[in-house]
Protein backbone atom coordinates (compact mmCIF):
# COMPACT_ATOMS: atom_id res chain seq x y z
CA UNK A 1 0.00 0.00 0.00
CA UNK A 2 0.87 3.95 -0.74
CA UNK A 3 1.28 5.88 2.57
CA UNK A 4 -0.16 9.62 2.72
CA UNK A 5 1.29 12.31 0.55
CA UNK A 6 -1.11 14.84 2.19
CA UNK A 7 -2.39 15.66 5.39
CA UNK A 8 -5.80 14.83 6.22
CA UNK A 9 -6.33 19.00 5.79
CA UNK A 10 -4.21 19.09 2.51
CA UNK A 11 -6.51 16.38 1.30
CA UNK A 12 -9.94 18.27 2.35
CA UNK A 13 -8.96 21.33 0.83
CA UNK A 14 -7.85 19.78 -2.87
CA UNK A 15 -11.00 18.55 -2.49
CA UNK A 16 -12.67 21.00 -2.00
CA UNK A 17 -10.89 23.62 -4.45
CA UNK A 18 -11.37 21.12 -7.26
CA UNK A 19 -15.32 21.31 -6.22
CA UNK A 20 -15.48 25.01 -6.12
CA UNK A 21 -13.65 26.03 -9.29
CA UNK A 22 -15.54 26.00 -13.12
CA UNK A 23 -12.64 26.83 -14.77
CA UNK A 24 -9.80 25.89 -13.90
CA UNK A 25 -6.02 25.86 -15.83
CA UNK A 26 -3.06 23.27 -15.70
CA UNK A 27 -0.13 24.45 -16.73
CA UNK A 28 4.02 23.82 -16.54
CA UNK A 29 7.42 25.05 -17.08
CA UNK A 30 8.72 26.45 -20.31
CA UNK A 31 10.96 23.73 -22.26
CA UNK A 32 7.98 21.21 -21.05
CA UNK A 33 9.78 17.42 -20.42
CA UNK A 34 8.20 14.38 -20.08
CA UNK A 35 7.18 15.03 -16.12
CA UNK A 36 5.90 18.42 -16.85
CA UNK A 37 3.61 17.51 -20.05
CA UNK A 38 2.85 14.00 -18.26
CA UNK A 39 1.33 15.80 -14.93
CA UNK A 40 -0.70 18.24 -16.96
CA UNK A 41 -2.48 15.26 -18.99
CA UNK A 42 -2.62 13.36 -16.21
CA UNK A 43 -4.39 16.09 -14.05
CA UNK A 44 -6.15 17.42 -17.15
CA UNK A 45 -7.77 13.57 -17.51
CA UNK A 46 -8.55 13.50 -13.86
CA UNK A 47 -10.31 16.74 -14.17
CA UNK A 48 -12.23 15.49 -17.22
CA UNK A 49 -13.34 12.61 -15.03
CA UNK A 50 -14.87 14.69 -12.78
CA UNK A 51 -16.96 16.33 -15.18
CA UNK A 52 -14.52 19.78 -15.44
CA UNK A 53 -13.40 21.29 -18.73
CA UNK A 54 -10.01 22.29 -17.67
CA UNK A 55 -7.65 24.68 -20.34
CA UNK A 56 -4.03 22.67 -20.35
CA UNK A 57 -1.45 25.24 -20.84
CA UNK A 58 2.55 25.05 -21.72
CA UNK A 59 4.72 28.10 -22.02
CA UNK A 60 6.06 27.47 -25.59
CA UNK A 61 6.83 24.48 -27.70
CA UNK A 62 7.80 20.95 -26.31
CA UNK A 63 9.95 18.32 -27.70
CA UNK A 64 8.55 15.90 -30.92
CA UNK A 65 9.37 13.08 -29.19
CA UNK A 66 6.29 13.73 -26.52
CA UNK A 67 4.01 14.77 -29.21
CA UNK A 68 2.10 10.49 -29.47
CA UNK A 69 0.76 11.46 -25.70
CA UNK A 70 -3.06 11.06 -25.58
CA UNK A 71 -4.14 14.58 -25.69
CA UNK A 72 -1.81 16.21 -26.42
CA UNK A 73 -3.08 17.91 -29.33
CA UNK A 74 -5.35 19.52 -26.33
CA UNK A 75 -2.51 21.52 -24.79
CA UNK A 76 -2.30 25.57 -25.56
CA UNK A 77 0.33 26.77 -25.83
CA UNK A 78 1.12 30.51 -25.14
CA UNK A 79 3.78 31.39 -27.32
CA UNK A 80 0.97 30.81 -29.70
CA UNK A 81 -2.39 32.15 -28.70
CA UNK A 82 -1.04 34.48 -25.52
CA UNK A 83 -4.77 36.71 -25.75
CA UNK A 84 -6.72 33.61 -25.21
CA UNK A 85 -5.00 32.26 -22.57
CA UNK A 86 -4.44 35.68 -21.01
CA UNK A 87 -8.17 36.02 -20.91
CA UNK A 88 -8.75 32.51 -19.80
CA UNK A 89 -6.16 33.39 -16.77
CA UNK A 90 -8.35 36.97 -16.11
CA UNK A 91 -11.35 34.36 -15.68
CA UNK A 92 -9.95 31.03 -14.19
CA UNK A 93 -11.25 29.91 -10.74
CA UNK A 94 -8.05 27.72 -10.00
CA UNK A 95 -4.51 27.35 -11.64
CA UNK A 96 -2.57 24.27 -10.95
CA UNK A 97 0.82 24.70 -11.26
CA UNK A 98 3.18 21.60 -12.13
CA UNK A 99 6.78 21.00 -11.86
CA UNK A 100 8.13 24.02 -11.22
CA UNK A 101 8.89 25.57 -7.84
CA UNK A 102 8.64 29.26 -8.94
CA UNK A 103 6.62 31.17 -11.54
CA UNK A 104 9.49 32.78 -13.33
CA UNK A 105 9.84 29.00 -14.53
CA UNK A 106 7.00 29.89 -17.19
CA UNK A 107 8.75 32.22 -18.49
CA UNK A 108 6.35 34.69 -20.59
CA UNK A 109 3.63 33.05 -19.02
CA UNK A 110 4.94 34.94 -15.60
CA UNK A 111 3.11 37.97 -15.38
CA UNK A 112 -0.06 36.41 -16.33
CA UNK A 113 -0.32 33.63 -13.83
CA UNK A 114 1.07 36.31 -11.06
CA UNK A 115 -2.06 38.79 -11.77
CA UNK A 116 -4.47 36.16 -12.14
CA UNK A 117 -6.91 36.45 -9.47
CA UNK A 118 -7.59 32.49 -9.31
CA UNK A 119 -6.59 30.48 -6.34
CA UNK A 120 -3.31 28.37 -6.91
CA UNK A 121 -2.47 24.99 -6.41
CA UNK A 122 1.51 23.72 -6.39
CA UNK A 123 2.02 20.43 -7.16
CA UNK A 124 6.23 20.07 -7.87
CA UNK A 125 9.37 17.93 -6.41
CA UNK A 126 11.90 20.88 -7.20
CA UNK A 127 13.31 22.05 -3.69
CA UNK A 128 12.75 25.37 -2.20
CA UNK A 129 8.83 26.41 -3.64
CA UNK A 130 8.26 29.94 -4.39
CA UNK A 131 4.61 30.56 -5.20
CA UNK A 132 2.03 32.05 -3.50
CA UNK A 133 -0.91 29.00 -3.19
CA UNK A 134 -3.38 28.33 -1.72
CA UNK A 135 -2.07 25.09 -1.36
CA UNK A 136 1.71 23.59 -1.80
CA UNK A 137 2.24 19.54 -2.48
CA UNK A 138 5.93 20.09 -2.80
CA UNK A 139 7.94 17.17 -2.25
CA UNK A 140 11.62 17.20 -3.26
CA UNK A 141 12.49 13.58 -2.08
CA UNK A 142 9.73 12.49 -4.98
CA UNK A 143 10.74 11.15 -8.62
CA UNK A 144 8.71 13.13 -10.51
CA UNK A 145 5.49 15.63 -10.12
CA UNK A 146 3.95 12.80 -12.31
CA UNK A 147 4.56 10.52 -9.25
CA UNK A 148 2.96 13.41 -6.69
CA UNK A 149 -0.06 13.38 -9.03
CA UNK A 150 -0.49 9.68 -8.98
CA UNK A 151 -0.45 9.98 -5.02
CA UNK A 152 -2.64 12.20 -4.79
CA UNK A 153 -5.37 11.03 -7.15
CA UNK A 154 -4.74 7.45 -5.11
CA UNK A 155 -5.52 9.10 -1.71
CA UNK A 156 -8.65 11.05 -3.06
CA UNK A 157 -9.91 7.89 -4.07
CA UNK A 158 -9.76 8.37 -7.25
CA UNK A 159 -7.26 6.07 -9.26
CA UNK A 160 -10.04 3.29 -9.56
CA UNK A 161 -12.51 5.35 -12.03
CA UNK A 162 -9.12 6.37 -14.07
CA UNK A 163 -8.01 4.70 -17.49
CA UNK A 164 -5.39 4.16 -20.04
CA UNK A 165 -5.50 7.89 -20.54
CA UNK A 166 -4.26 9.14 -16.99
CA UNK A 167 -1.73 5.86 -16.93
CA UNK A 168 0.02 6.62 -19.98
CA UNK A 169 1.19 10.03 -19.43
CA UNK A 170 1.73 9.43 -15.62
CA UNK A 171 4.04 6.76 -16.53
CA UNK A 172 5.78 8.32 -19.62
CA UNK A 173 6.67 10.96 -16.66
CA UNK A 174 8.03 8.53 -13.86
CA UNK A 175 9.92 7.39 -16.59
CA UNK A 176 11.32 10.30 -18.37
CA UNK A 177 12.74 11.28 -14.97
CA UNK A 178 14.46 9.00 -14.00
CA UNK A 179 16.18 8.37 -17.30
CA UNK A 180 14.09 5.13 -17.71
CA UNK A 181 14.08 4.17 -14.02
CA UNK A 182 17.65 3.87 -13.70
CA UNK A 183 18.50 7.33 -11.23
CA UNK A 184 16.40 8.83 -8.57
CA UNK A 185 14.43 5.67 -8.42
CA UNK A 186 15.09 3.14 -5.91
CA UNK A 187 12.08 3.96 -3.96
CA UNK A 188 9.77 0.80 -3.70
CA UNK A 189 6.64 2.64 -4.02
CA UNK A 190 7.72 3.43 -7.17
CA UNK A 191 7.19 0.07 -8.39
CA UNK A 192 3.98 -0.33 -6.37
CA UNK A 193 2.23 2.62 -8.49
CA UNK A 194 3.82 1.07 -12.18
CA UNK A 195 2.46 -1.98 -10.89
CA UNK A 196 -1.44 0.09 -10.44
CA UNK A 197 -0.42 1.64 -14.00
CA UNK A 198 -0.03 -1.56 -15.60
CA UNK A 199 -3.64 -2.52 -14.37
CA UNK A 200 -4.81 0.23 -16.99
CA UNK A 201 -3.35 -1.82 -19.47
CA UNK A 202 -0.82 0.72 -20.89
CA UNK A 203 2.45 -0.49 -23.22
CA UNK A 204 5.16 0.36 -20.73
CA UNK A 205 7.92 -0.99 -23.45
CA UNK A 206 5.78 1.02 -26.01
CA UNK A 207 6.32 4.01 -24.41
CA UNK A 208 9.65 3.08 -23.86
CA UNK A 209 10.21 3.17 -27.33
CA UNK A 210 8.09 6.35 -28.30
CA UNK A 211 10.24 8.02 -26.19
CA UNK A 212 13.30 6.84 -26.61
CA UNK A 213 13.65 5.49 -30.34
CA UNK A 214 11.61 8.23 -31.72
CA UNK A 215 15.07 10.23 -32.76
CA UNK A 216 15.84 11.18 -36.42
CA UNK A 217 18.82 9.69 -38.26
CA UNK A 218 20.64 13.18 -37.81
CA UNK A 219 20.81 13.07 -34.18
CA UNK A 220 21.92 9.83 -33.78
CA UNK A 221 24.76 11.21 -36.36
CA UNK A 222 24.92 14.69 -33.93
CA UNK A 223 25.53 12.50 -30.69
CA UNK A 224 28.53 10.76 -32.77
CA UNK A 225 30.09 14.12 -33.36
CA UNK A 226 29.50 15.89 -30.13
CA UNK A 227 31.43 13.07 -28.25
CA UNK A 228 34.25 12.38 -30.12
CA UNK A 229 34.69 15.91 -31.27
CA UNK A 230 33.11 18.45 -28.62
CA UNK A 231 33.54 16.88 -25.59
CA UNK A 232 36.32 18.02 -23.39
CA UNK A 233 36.92 15.90 -20.33
CA UNK A 234 39.15 17.43 -16.92
CA UNK A 235 40.09 13.66 -15.65
CA UNK A 236 41.85 14.67 -12.78
CA UNK A 237 38.57 16.85 -11.09
CA UNK A 238 36.48 14.01 -12.62
CA UNK A 239 34.36 16.43 -15.18
CA UNK A 240 33.04 16.68 -18.37
CA UNK A 241 31.60 19.26 -20.61
CA UNK A 242 30.57 19.58 -24.66
CA UNK A 243 29.44 22.50 -26.59
CA UNK A 244 27.18 22.29 -29.14
CA UNK A 245 26.75 25.10 -31.43
CA UNK A 246 24.62 27.28 -33.80
CA UNK A 247 26.29 25.41 -36.71
CA UNK A 248 26.21 21.81 -36.14
CA UNK A 249 22.65 22.25 -35.02
CA UNK A 250 21.30 23.49 -38.32
CA UNK A 251 24.26 20.67 -39.83
CA UNK A 252 22.30 17.75 -37.88
CA UNK A 253 19.03 19.28 -38.63
CA UNK A 254 18.39 20.31 -34.49
CA UNK A 255 14.65 19.93 -33.41
CA UNK A 256 13.69 20.64 -30.05
CA UNK A 257 14.27 17.41 -27.71
CA UNK A 258 17.43 16.33 -29.56
CA UNK A 259 19.72 17.23 -26.99
CA UNK A 260 17.80 14.42 -24.77
CA UNK A 261 19.85 12.56 -23.03
CA UNK A 262 22.81 13.53 -24.42
CA UNK A 263 24.38 15.38 -21.29
CA UNK A 264 24.30 12.04 -19.13
CA UNK A 265 26.30 9.98 -21.66
CA UNK A 266 29.61 11.53 -20.38
CA UNK A 267 28.31 10.07 -17.22
CA UNK A 268 29.15 6.49 -18.54
CA UNK A 269 32.74 7.29 -18.24
CA UNK A 270 34.21 5.74 -14.87
CA UNK A 271 34.62 7.99 -12.48
CA UNK A 272 33.35 11.00 -14.16
CA UNK A 273 31.15 13.08 -11.22
CA UNK A 274 29.88 16.01 -13.30
CA UNK A 275 29.04 16.36 -16.86
CA UNK A 276 27.88 19.71 -18.27
CA UNK A 277 25.68 20.58 -21.65
CA UNK A 278 26.35 24.23 -23.31
CA UNK A 279 24.21 24.68 -25.91
CA UNK A 280 23.46 27.77 -28.51
CA UNK A 281 20.21 29.39 -28.40
CA UNK A 282 19.49 29.45 -32.24
CA UNK A 283 18.54 32.54 -32.58
CA UNK A 284 19.13 34.49 -29.72
CA UNK A 285 22.74 34.99 -27.98
CA UNK A 286 21.93 32.79 -24.98
CA UNK A 287 23.29 29.59 -23.70
CA UNK A 288 20.83 26.70 -22.29
CA UNK A 289 23.09 25.28 -19.60
CA UNK A 290 22.03 21.34 -18.55
CA UNK A 291 24.11 19.85 -15.98
CA UNK A 292 24.25 16.11 -14.80
CA UNK A 293 26.09 14.57 -11.59
CA UNK A 294 26.25 11.14 -9.28
CA UNK A 295 26.22 10.40 -6.29
CA UNK A 296 25.96 13.58 -3.87
CA UNK A 297 27.84 15.77 -6.00
CA UNK A 298 25.46 18.81 -6.01
CA UNK A 299 24.88 20.06 -9.52
CA UNK A 300 22.16 22.43 -8.59
CA UNK A 301 24.71 24.25 -6.51
CA UNK A 302 26.55 24.65 -9.50
CA UNK A 303 23.98 25.88 -11.95
CA UNK A 304 23.31 28.26 -8.94
CA UNK A 305 26.03 29.77 -8.33
CA UNK A 306 27.03 29.88 -12.16
CA UNK A 307 24.64 29.23 -14.34
CA UNK A 308 21.67 31.53 -12.84
CA UNK A 309 19.97 28.02 -12.74
CA UNK A 310 19.00 25.41 -10.40
CA UNK A 311 17.28 21.93 -9.92
CA UNK A 312 17.85 18.37 -8.25
CA UNK A 313 20.49 17.42 -6.63
CA UNK A 314 21.82 15.19 -9.97
CA UNK A 315 20.15 17.32 -12.90
CA UNK A 316 19.47 21.03 -13.28
CA UNK A 317 19.62 23.19 -15.40
CA UNK A 318 20.50 27.18 -16.19
CA UNK A 319 21.17 29.88 -18.75
CA UNK A 320 23.85 32.70 -19.91
CA UNK A 321 23.44 35.90 -21.90
CA UNK A 322 26.76 35.16 -23.27
CA UNK A 323 29.01 33.60 -26.21
CA UNK A 324 29.84 30.06 -26.12
CA UNK A 325 33.71 30.71 -25.71
CA UNK A 326 32.53 33.25 -22.52
CA UNK A 327 30.47 29.99 -21.01
CA UNK A 328 33.21 27.43 -22.01
CA UNK A 329 35.39 30.00 -19.38
CA UNK A 330 32.59 30.26 -16.94
CA UNK A 331 32.96 26.00 -16.61
CA UNK A 332 36.79 26.29 -16.35
CA UNK A 333 36.05 28.07 -13.51
CA UNK A 334 33.54 26.52 -12.03
CA UNK A 335 35.39 22.76 -12.17
CA UNK A 336 37.98 24.95 -10.44
CA UNK A 337 35.61 26.32 -8.09
CA UNK A 338 34.47 22.22 -7.11
CA UNK A 339 37.15 20.92 -7.56
CA UNK A 340 37.39 19.49 -3.54
CA UNK A 341 34.29 18.36 -4.04
CA UNK A 342 35.02 16.34 -7.37
CA UNK A 343 38.08 14.42 -6.44
P1 LIG B 1 17.37 20.04 -18.14
O1 LIG B 1 18.85 19.85 -18.13
O2 LIG B 1 16.68 18.76 -18.49
O3 LIG B 1 16.92 21.22 -18.91
O4 LIG B 1 16.94 20.35 -16.65
C1 LIG B 1 17.25 19.47 -15.61
C2 LIG B 1 16.53 19.88 -14.36
O5 LIG B 1 16.91 21.18 -13.97
C3 LIG B 1 15.01 19.90 -14.51
O6 LIG B 1 14.46 19.29 -13.37
C4 LIG B 1 14.66 21.35 -14.54
O7 LIG B 1 13.44 21.56 -13.96
C5 LIG B 1 15.79 22.02 -13.80
N1 LIG B 1 16.10 23.31 -14.45
C6 LIG B 1 16.41 23.49 -15.75
N2 LIG B 1 16.63 24.80 -16.02
C7 LIG B 1 16.46 25.46 -14.85
C8 LIG B 1 16.54 26.84 -14.47
O8 LIG B 1 16.83 27.75 -15.27
N3 LIG B 1 16.27 27.14 -13.17
C9 LIG B 1 15.95 26.17 -12.27
N4 LIG B 1 15.70 26.53 -11.00
N5 LIG B 1 15.87 24.86 -12.58
C10 LIG B 1 16.12 24.50 -13.86
MN1 LIG C 1 10.01 16.90 -13.02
Amino acid sequence: MLSDIMTEGECSQLRSLLAQSETIVLCCHQNADGDALGAVLGMGEVLRQMGKDPVMVAPDQYPDYLQWLPNSEKIVRYDKRKDYVDMVLKIADLIICLDFNTLSRTDQMEAALSASPAKKILIDHHPGPDVDAALVVSRPGASSTCELVFRMVWQLGLFEQQNKHFAIPIYCGMMTDTGGFTYNSSDCDIYYIISQLLTKRIDKDKIYRNVYHNYSEHRLRMVGHVLCNCLVVDEQRHAAFYTLNREDQKRFHFVKGDAEGLVNMPLQIKGLKLSISLREDTEKDMIWVSLRSVDDFPCNEVAARFFNGGGHLNASGGKLQCTLAEAVDVVKQAFVAFEDRLR
